[in-house]
């Protein structure tokens, strides 16, 4: 070999090594944050948001006007149990539409996911959570689990022999999410079946197009009941964080939900989480999430950690202002987007 033919495959050995090092770095970057990087977002997601005023609480439900407004937390768990908090992350408020993947994954445990796909769909309405048109406009009916419709459609689909036994369930599914026995919050439940009338006509639509497979006000009951359980945004965190933990509660170590069910439930969340905001969620944000009502959302960086926050002022869609932009802002710093790191 003469020395130049030496010197070019020395080079080569180098930029290879300089290339395989610099991917290597590069990856560690999205894998591993340590642990004052995940509460120096929390901290900076907080103090960056929590003077903002924009939005309101949802008043259709006639209780949510009472929660005080100005209440924020933000919380990231990790895929093994450990906790990054700022504000308010142990008051409690009702979960309303973030317990509907959870009572989805119930049914994919109990049927497999190609039931959720036949029996209710998965896609997209781009319309409001609550709409009658979806149902009337689209030939699935029930559409997808995060919208009301399909989120009844979930509950009734639960095996159970009796409304008590199909409550228990739906109950004890959460709660084996959140790793700790939660509660039904009376009076939410009380102003929401009380005024129940668009859902109602929901279920009674969904029971007419054979969508529905219970009787229609046993799945109201059940659904509104499990929209009104109390968690808190250190709750909604430990329930993501299972499914970042592919469906095993990292407190319990009890599994809740296969792991080979995770990604279809998390595809489920990406796509319809923000009903006809999900586009722009996942354009901004690049990550499966669910918001509820009540002011809370849960996000779940697969494999790694989940991210939720709470605050009870919403924009006109549903979805709760400040904690969309804590948790953007939290993915954006941590480059965690599924697609890509996604600036802010
Ligand atoms: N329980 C609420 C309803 O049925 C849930 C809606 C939501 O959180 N988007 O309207």
């Amino acid at each position: 070999m003469t020395t130049k033919l030496i010197i070019k495959a020395i080079k080569t050995i180098l930029i290879a090594t300089m290339l395989s090092l610099s991917m290597a770095q590069a990856t560690a970057k999205g894998v591993a944050h340590s642990t004052a990087d995940l509460q120096r977002v929390v901290d900076e997601a907080y103090t960056k948001y929590k003077d903002l005023k924009e939005g309101k609480n949802a008043d259709y439900i006639p209780i949510l006007t009472t929660v005080p407004s100005d209440l924020f937390g933000v919380v990231i768990v990790t895929r093994d149990g450990k906790v990054y908090a700022k504000g308010d992350v142990d008051y409690k408020f009702s979960i309303q539409s973030i317990s509907k993947p959870f009572t989805a994954s119930l049914v994919m445990q109990q049927q497999g996911p190609g039931a959720i796909a036949e029996k209710i769909g998965v896609e997209p309405t781009g319309l409001p959570f609550n709409s009658k048109v979806a149902l009337e406009l689209l030939e699935a009916r029930s559409v997808n689990p995060s919208v009301n419709a399909g989120a009844i459609a979930a509950v009734s689909m639960v095996k159970a022999e009796s409304e008590k036994d199909r409550w228990k369930q739906v109950l004890q599914n959460l709660s084996d999410f959140a790793g700790r026995d939660l509660k039904l919050m009376d009076d939410v439940y009380d102003s929401e079946y009380g005024t129940s009338w668009g859902n109602r006509a929901i279920a009674n639509l969904l029971y007419n197009y054979e969508r529905l497979y219970s009787e229609p006000e046993e799945a109201l009951r059940v659904y509104t009941r499990q929209c009104s359980v109390g968690v808190s945004a250190k709750d909604l965190g430990i329930m993501g964080a299972t499914l970042a933990n592919e469906g095993v509660n990292p407190i319990t170590n009890k599994r809740v939900l296969a792991t080979e069910h995770v990604p279809e439930l998390l595809a489920v969340m990406a796509m319809t989480g923000f009903y006809d905001e999900s586009g722009i969620w996942q354009y901004t944000s690049g990550l499966p999430a669910k918001t509820g009502v009540g002011g809370g959302i849960v996000t779940v960086v697969p494999g790694k950690f989940a991210i939720a926050a709470f605050s009870p002022r919403l924009n006109e869609a549903g979805n709760s202002i400040r904690a969309m932009k804590a948790i953007r802002y939290i993915s954006g710093e941590l480059g965690v987007g599924l697609y890509g790191a996604n600036p802010e």
